[in-house]
């Protein structure tokens, strides 16, 4: 949506523009000056400045706390984020149930895996844009390298448990970052050459299933505010929670 809205500011200051400028050469044509000497303006002004965005697609973004700040506050300037590095996806209608809930929340229907419900899961994954462009820095940045070093063979799926859940952290009474749409479970993951490699049954393999995982689930420290697997505790053996609440933790 800012986009055309860019588009159309642009193209709108491209016509202005050139309005003015035939209008100056009118004017000293009349003068009887030369009019050559008017025309050869305008490339200047079709470059409009533009804001700098987040680039999902650089690898710094992912050691950038000022940038990656600025995908949780803006929800702008992250769906531009998400647009400019190809991830397609839908927004969201606002959900409210009891305390939980969340206003601006989106699907991802397209990135460089699918992400995709585990067996049995809620076949929806609403989430912030905060959380979706973290992920997809997570994705391109960790899990698709990794992938590809121990297993010889690019991720094409992305498992999840869900992301929506109006629940209370285990053993607590304060609300999960579930409740607002801002944590998801991943389960596992599909390679393309058909392999299946899950946090339950591969976690604590000795060899490249096993050090894949390990390795993503350590570098997911560097993005989320909460980065959780097997290591923690008996709850998180067969997912990697990961969420943007703004506790931090890495177990
Ligand atoms: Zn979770």
């Amino acid at each position: 949506m800012k986009k055309t809205h860019s588009l159309i500011a642009a193209c709108a200051g491209l016509v202005i523009a050139l309005g003015a400028g035939l209008s100056m050469a009118n004017f000293r044509s009349a003068e009887a000056t030369s009019a050559r000497a008017t025309f050869a303006r305008p490339t200047a002004v079709a470059e409009a400045p533009k804001p700098p965005g987040v680039d999902l697609t650089l690898f710094s973004a992912l050691a950038d706390p000022a940038q990656l700040k600025k995908l949780s506050g803006d929800v702008n300037a992250c769906h531009e984020a998400l647009s400019a590095a190809s991830v397609m996806f839908k927004e969201v209608p606002a959900m409210k149930q009891g305390q939980c809930g969340y206003a601006e929340a989106l699907e991802i229907s397209s990135s460089l895996a699918q992400w995709e419900p585990n067996p049995g899961a809620p076949k929806d994954l609403p989430m912030t844009c905060g959380l979706a462009a973290k992920l997809h820095l997570w994705e391109r940045h960790v899990v698709i390298p990794a992938a590809e070093k121990y297993l010889g063979s690019p991720v094409t799926e992305i498992k999840a448990f869900g992301t929506f859940q109006c629940r209370t952290v285990a053993n607590t009474d304060k609300l999960s970052e579930h409740a607002y749409a801002k944590a998801i479970d991943v389960a596992g993951f599909v390679l393309a050459d058909g392999r299946k490699i899950s946090v339950l049954g591969d976690y604590y393999a000795k060899g490249p299933e096993g050090d894949f995982l390990r390795e993503i689930r350590q570098r997911a420290c560097d993005l989320f505010d909460v980065t959780l697997g097997p290591d923690y505790n008996e709850a998180h053996a067969n997912h990697f929670h990961l969420d943007v609440g703004g506790q931090h933790a890495c177990r």
